[in-house]
């Protein structure tokens, strides 16, 4: 099938240009084509790489995270605890005292409770479930396809390695933290989601957007269409196509993007990878950009998250009756 020929896989719309983009994590270099669809305005890969594992090398994501010794978790839970239960000025004194725990408070914010079932797809080394099982959500588990095996805490199942179509029971909350725009399918996938949500449960996305500043913007150095790993970068529209043909609908869509599309891109613009070791991610300092730049860039990326132009989108979908 030549380029041309094809068509949008969210929407079936027309391909109305192609972007050739670097892999720029590690720095390879290599090249790969993406193509924007004229109707819905997504951004896909053109071709799906056939040896994709190779572009996830054993360090990508750190599957063998150490599980932390008693004490240091008897201190997490102390002061995640809280979190989801707290008074809002409790809530807040927390978030700026411990920012490390920021997605816990995006829980609270989606009105997450403690008794919840909550099922993290893609969840890697299961850190993250690990925080909501310390914040009080003992039905928390995460799911990942690649990791070893089980990786079990205390007992019980903290990651099951296993594809979400396998997936048995029901959950309030099914999530997706930067984990959708790695899959083939994504309405195959979030139809998936939404056959594991118990009566009135909700999906939660967070995925980059192309309905961005910071694509407009950077383009193909844009940090986080990270070739060839993101299959997808969905625009507004295009998310909301593909929940609907999921049998989901659109309850909220907001943005939470940070200072680290500004770094990276900007990084990208001058050749430097993002595993650079001078790379902002690799140094404590802040690699090539100055405390005032990275205040300056943080402002900017709250700005745009506020206008809805933040290139971080985060989606709260529930089933369409
Ligand atoms: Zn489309």
């Amino acid at each position: 099938m030549t380029a041309a020929a094809r068509t949008c896989r969210i929407c079936g719309g027309a391909i109305a240009g192609t972007l050739d983009v670097r892999e720029m994590m590690f720095g390879t270099r290599e090249q790969f084509r993406y193509e924007r669809c004229g109707a819905c305005g997504c951004l896909q890969i053109a071709e799906l790489p056939a040896d994709v594992g190779r572009f996830y090398p054993a360090d990508y994501y750190s599957f063998a995270v150490k599980p932390p010794n008693a004490l240091k978790r008897l201190r997490r839970r102390i002061k995640r605890r809280p979190i989801l239960g707290a008074p809002a000025a409790v809530a807040k004194l927390l978030r700026s005292a411990f920012p490390r725990d920021g997605l816990l408070h995006l829980y609270r914010e989606v009105g997450a409770r403690t008794s919840d079932r909550i099922l993290d797809v893609g969840t890697g080394s299961g850190e993250h479930v690990l925080a909501l099982r310390d914040a009080g959500v003992s039905a928390a588990v995460g799911l990942d396809p690649f990791i070893a095996t089980d990786i079990m805490d205390q007992g019980r199942i903290l990651v099951h390695k296993q594809e979400l179509g396998r997936m048995s029971g029901q959950f309030e909350l099914v999530t997706f933290h930067h984990a959708l725009e790695h899959v083939p399918d994504q309405v195959a996938t979030l139809t998936d989601a939404r056959a594991r949500l118990a009566p009135n449960g909700r999906v939660l996305v967070r995925v980059p957007s192309v309905s961005s500043w910071a694509f407009e913007h950077y383009g193909a150095d844009w940090v986080n269409l990270d070739a060839p790993r993101h299959f997808c970068l969905h625009s507004h529209e295009s998310i909301r196509l593909a929940a609907q043909r999921a049998g989901l609908r659109v309850d909220r869509l907001w943005c939470d993007s940070t200072a680290m599309s500004f770094m990276g891109s900007e990084q990208y613009r001058r050749d430097m990878p993002l595993m650079d070791p001078l790379s902002f991610a690799r140094t404590k300092r802040g690699g090539l950009f100055s405390p005032a730049e990275r205040t300056e860039f943080e402002r900017r990326a709250q700005a745009l998250n506020r206008e809805l132009r933040g290139d971080w989108i985060c989606v709260l979908m529930s089933a369409a009756s």
